[in-house]
């Protein structure tokens, strides 16, 4: 083979006879959100089976775009680029203590001798195993691996084509220090490669304190795509800036003046809570009505079995105010569980000797209960009495039952008072893209990853961890940038950056132009496409909208001017190039469209 063929002779281009890339006319059945709809309409991907997809030339073009722009803010930083095996012994799991806190997630597999493996949901104890035997002296450190490679999770509900997939793309990090301080800098260094991935993918974005889940650690923030069809539920105040998962968004004490007037009408009833009789009242409503309370002032018991991770399950009630929701997320860090379920309405009559809607924290023996910090600072509240059709009223943590252990419980929404500065919260959904943690020694510690310092002494490796689900970025993209036709791509994402489009494709001088100048924007270094099939421009110019080229040029009746037209899909702007300027034109817009998204 001759070195011939190993020379770059001018950008990707495809005509549009040779590519596989199937449309469809009409939604598919099974798309659930927007992205998902246009992925298998404009022919990026086709599902094998649930949460597993095929990612045809243009959706693995775009992947691969992705992945470039994640490459390079990486080796921006310093990472260093590796590829870690996609099958891992499960005895690494076991090791770690997260074989089991995973659960039916971790994709297992057996070899042929009957060992277990799992396939890489990530790989934080690959890489921990890793660096216990090659890094061993402070020499080595400050060092950030990263790899980009497929995930695999067993998702019980895969959804919305790649956005919550069983197997996809992440790229994922991992920082190693050599104490807390070199820690924070991997992660400041992280946190900006990330803010610009992020702004180069053209996404709305914003970062928000997330919950450390089962992977543990100190801080954890993630980087959600605005979306209103996102999975990700995020508060944020506009004048602070806190920002937050509302799965971790800080609930605190009541606010100073709702603390005294609590304060107040408990001492109304300095001797304790007033026993009232409320006959077919079963709901915090009813309760409301009934005593003519807010429903500010009353407290509802919410019963849950705990599953720890070995396996042990624990009956936990969590006592919130009647007006808010528990979150589950924050119940079940408080407990150290790995699942919750609700308990059934037998297992309360049971235990409380009273049906659901009359049960209450007086006197509860037999469950674990959890105060939330609004009912444990805040006064005098109404309360299931623990006997059908009674309740109390102003009864109070600390003088009328046992709070048991007070903790941040309950779910925070648009409206409530910021944690940081108490001015009222907005809400918004998004997409979570990536999230990134200071694991600290969590996992060296337990897996034994040690290095020596310059004095001989011995040390855990100080570990932080760093993901951007890159097949779900390319979602939120779309999600982002697309109307009623098709996907508007921008362009450091886009498959290909202009379409050539000859319309009256019979008439040989337009056939001949429109191959003339793909040829030479392909030479120019432009990825270009060239619309060759035998079809209607209606038909060609649909099929341009749908697939979301960036830039588009129609060649046709003003080529007697010696001029065709060029159209921009983010604004259907138009404007007519004469022949000989074209490439040079198309170049700058590419040029100019991609500094647009550059940080
Ligand atoms: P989620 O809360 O959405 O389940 P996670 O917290 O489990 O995500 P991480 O372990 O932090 O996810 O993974 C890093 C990144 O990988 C996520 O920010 C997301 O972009 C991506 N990701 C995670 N799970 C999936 C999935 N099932 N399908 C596609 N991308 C995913
Ligand atoms: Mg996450």
């Amino acid at each position: 083979m001759g070195a011939g063929h190993f020379l770059w002779e001018g950008a990707a281009a495809v005509r549009m006879t040779s590519l596989l890339a199937p449309t469809l006319r009409e939604d598919p059945a099974e798309a659930e959100t927007a992205s998902h709809r246009l992925m298998l309409r404009a022919g990026l991907m086709r599902r094998l089976a649930a949460g597993i997809y095929s990612y045809l030339p243009l959706g693995q073009r775009a992947i691969a775009k992705v992945e470039a722009i994640v490459r390079q803010e990486m080796d921006r930083q310093g990472c260093q680029e590796v590829r870690l095996p996609l099958v891992q012994p499960e005895e690494l799991w076991v090791e770690s203590g997260r074989s089991a806190k995973y659960g039916e997630e971790l994709w297992r597999l057996k070899d042929r001798h009957g060992r277990p493996f799992v396939l890489a949901p990530t790989h934080e104890e690959v890489v921990t195993d890793l660096v216990r035997r090659e890094v061993s002296s402070w020499r080595q450190m400050p060092l950030i691996l990263y790899h980009v490679t497929n995930k695999y999770r067993d998702e019980p509900r895969p959804r919305a084509g790649v956005m919550r997939a069983r197997e996809f793309v992440m790229k994922d990090a991992y920082s190693l220090d050599r104490d807390r301080d070199g820690l924070s800098a991997s992660y400041a260094k992280m946190r900006e490669a990330y803010a610009r991935f992020c702004t180069r993918c053209g996404l709305d974005w914003r970062v928000v304190e997330a919950d450390p889940g089962a992977i543990g650690g100190h801080d954890t923030v993630e980087f959600v795509a605005l979306a209103g069809e996102g999975e990700a539920e995020i508060v944020y105040c506009e004048r602070c800036g806190y920002a937050a998962n509302v799965e971790r968004a800080e609930g605190g004490r009541p606010a100073a003046g709702a603390e005294a007037e609590a304060a107040e009408d408990a001492g109304g009833a300095a001797a304790g809570p007033v026993r009232l009789h409320t006959p077919g009242v079963r709901t915090i409503d009813e309760l409301c009505a009934f005593a003519g309370v807010p429903a500010s002032r009353t407290s509802k018991i919410l019963f849950y079995w705990a599953e720890h991770a070995e396996g042990r399950c624990e009956l936990v009630a969590a006592l919130v105010r009647g007006d808010r929701q528990l979150n589950e997320i924050k119940l079940g860090n408080a407990v150290g569980a790995r699942r919750l379920a609700m308990a059934g309405r037998e297992e309360v009559l049971a235990l409380t000797g009273a049906p659901v809607g009359s049960a209450g924290p007086v006197g509860l023996r037999g469950a674990r209960l959890l105060t939330d910090l609004e009912v444990a600072h805040g006064g005098g509240f109404a309360i299931g009495a623990n006997q059908e059709d009674w309740h109390l009223l102003g009864a109070k943590a600390g003088r009328d039952f046992d709070p048991g252990e007070v903790a941040d419980l309950r779910l925070v929404g648009a409206g409530d008072p910021c944690p940081r500065c108490a001015s009222p919260l907005g809400a918004a959904r998004g997409i979570e893209v990536g999230h990134m943690f200071a694991l600290g020694a969590v996992y060296s510690q337990t897996m034994g990853a040690l290095y020596r310092d310059d004095q001989g002494g011995s040390h855990p490796i100080e570990m932080g961890c760093y993901g951007i689900g890159v097949t779900r970025t390319l979602a939120a993209v779309i999600e982002r940038h697309h109307d009623r036709d098709g996907i508007i791509w921008p362009f450091a994402v886009a498959p290909y950056h202009v379409a050539v489009v000859p319309v009256a494709a019979g008439d040989d001088g337009t056939r001949e132009a429109a191959e003339g100048l793909y040829a030479d924007l392909r030479a120019a270094g432009v990825e270009a496409v060239l619309d060759d099939r035998d079809e209607r421009p209606g038909v060609k110019f649909k099929d341009a909208d749908l697939l979301g080229w960036p830039l588009r040029v129609t060649v046709g009746r003003a080529l007697r001017d010696g001029a065709v037209e060029l159209r921009r899909r983010a604004d259907g702007k138009t404007e007519m190039v004469a022949l000989g300027a074209v490439v040079a034109t198309i170049r700058e817009r590419v040029a100019a469209g991609l500094g647009e998204t550059a940080p």
